[in-house]
């Protein structure tokens, strides 16, 4: 397990990453969402030993992870490949842990197979795309068997069918050798599909809501019969706080009560809208994405999607309590 304990870190005087905790098990399959800015970057980086935090400390399996550093591997959002051909850059790790050149040879066909990399070994960095390099720079990572393998934006610059060839190719590595993974990414999609455990960072800090449900409001100073009001666009959310002034308000999408119709209830917010998707998460819940104004996501079994007759386009009702709205 990698761990983060009492995490700082400043550029000159702003405090960009703040964490007291932060774990990835060992074998985590792991997403930071967030958006550009929140330190997604920044964290990979300090988990790779790249950066090293103004203050905290990084353990792997309870020791400083400093002795350790060669069982982490980063890649890079942008990757810098190596002179030489991408079969040379897959041997390079290997030939630096004094593997023989016999084996090296070996390992480097099969991790460039499960890559569909194959047909690529010998071409050099100028005769690749962007999302080619990061596959390349993915497999070099995966060539040294890593225990830890952080992945800073992996599918950017790859299309789709290449995104998909990517995460299979990493699901498959791990079908052969548990080993923790731990993707940045700002693309949703990617993190519901391909991971199960999705921590979002908002202003370097890790928030309890995913970022769907994260907005940017301001708390004015006066309540009116105890409650504040907060507008997101031409919504208007219910709230308790004592704050006031620029915030970041989130809803868990489990504390969203998802109904057809609207329903008698004591919640102080009833959005009414429309369905716009269904997704389904890794551990079989439905992700319910309305448009009640603005897009808002509720997590429901697969038995209510048929019960209530959930479905793209269908009217519905969010229903959320003021004191489930948090405020960071
Ligand atoms: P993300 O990857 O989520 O987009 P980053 O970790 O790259 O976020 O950046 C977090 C914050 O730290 C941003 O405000 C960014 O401008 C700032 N930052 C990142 N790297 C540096 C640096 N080398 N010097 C100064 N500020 C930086
Ligand atoms: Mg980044």
């Amino acid at each position: 397990m990698l761990e983060l304990r009492g995490i700082r870190h400043r550029y000159g005087e702003r405090v960009v990453l703040e964490l007291d905790t932060f774990t990835v098990p060992g074998d985590a399959q792991l997403a930071i969402v967030g958006p550009n800015g929140s330190g997604k970057s920044t964290l990979l980086r300090i988990l790779a030993l790249v950066e090293r935090p103004t203050e905290g400390e990084v353990l792997l399996d309870g020791r400083p992870a400093q002795a350790r550093r060669r069982d982490i591997t980063m890649v890079e959002q942008q990757p810098i490949l190596l002179q030489g051909t991408v079969r040379d850059n897959l041997g390079y790790g290997l030939r630096a842990r004094g593997v023989g050149a016999r084996d090296a040879a070996g390992l480097v066909e099969s991790v460039a197979s499960r890559l569909g990399l194959v047909p690529l070994l010998e071409r050099r960095r100028h005769e690749l795309s962007d999302g080619e390099i990061q596959r390349v720079a993915v497999a070099r990572a995966l060539a040294i068997s890593p225990a830890v393998l952080l992945l800073d934006e992996p599918a950017s610059a790859a299309d789709r069918g290449a995104a998909q060839t990517l995460y299979h190719a990493l699901a498959e590595e791990r079908r052969h050798r548990p080993f923790a993974v731990c993707l940045a990414s700002h693309q949703l999609e990617d993190a519901y599909r391909w991971t199960d455990d999705i921590r979002a960072l908002a202003d370097g800090r890790v928030s309890p809501v995913t970022p769907e449900n994260l907005f940017r409001v301001d708390i004015p100073a006066r309540a009116e019969a105890g409650l504040k009001h907060v507008a997101i666009g031409r919504l208007t959310i219910a709230l308790l706080s004592e704050r006031s002034g620029p915030a970041i308000i989130g809803i868990a999408p489990s504390d969203i009560l998802v109904s057809r119709e609207r329903l008698p209830s004591s919640a102080r917010n009833a959005l009414p809208g429309r369905i716009v998707r269904l997704t389904q998460q890794r551990s079989g819940a439905i992700q319910v994405t309305a448009d009640v104004g603005v897009e808002l996501v509720a997590v429901v079994s697969p038995e209510a999607v048929g019960e209530l007759g959930l479905a793209p386009g269908a009217e519905t009702v969010f229903t959320f309590k003021a004191s489930a709205v948090r405020t960071f």
